[in-house]
């Protein structure tokens, strides 16, 4: 895949600029995500700060997650569409991959979250998935590199 790549929200207010590849790429089957996204989970992108330009103006929220930990959700202050979270790790975002201007090379290699998925949701027994939050990313970066490889 060649970089940069770009995307944006619906309106085209904010728009993004995606210089290097993102760490990786999987869904995410949390309650929250499904209120926020309206579907059954959503895709999260890992990117590092230094790898993503971001133009427009965007609001805020900051969500309380289970946790205790507060995580910042960046949205369209236009549209209002969600762009990208602000997770408490330094260095990385986790943008929505849907936001993607083509995804079609955006293919998830893992799962989170997965106890509390739909039960309609096929899960994929040979991706990298975790019944709850992936306290350590480093099986899903590592997945998504190899899968970069092929
Ligand atoms: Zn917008
Ligand atoms: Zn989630």
């Amino acid at each position: 895949m060649d970089f940069p790549v770009e995307g944006g929200c619906q309106c085209g207010a904010v728009r993004y600029r995606l210089t290097a590849s993102p760490l990786s790429i999987y869904n995410c089957h949390c309650k929250d995500c499904q209120r926020y996204s309206g579907a059954a989970w959503s895709i999260s992108m890992i990117v590092r700060d230094a790898d993503f330009e971001v133009s427009g103006q965007t609001v805020h929220y900051d969500r309380v997650a289970d946790s205790g930990n507060v995580i910042r959700m960046n949205f369209c202050a236009h549209c209002h569409g969600w762009m990208w979270n602000d997770p408490p790790a330094a260095g990385i975002k986790v943008a929505r991959a849907g936001t993607l201007d083509n995804m079609d090379w955006a293919r998830p290699v893992g799962n989170i979250w997965t106890a509390s998925k739909a039960a309609w949701v096929e899960i994929d027994p040979t991706l990298v998935n975790f019944e709850k939050g992936a306290v350590d990313r480093t099986p899903l970066f590592d997945a998504w590199t190899r899968s970069q490889q092929g």
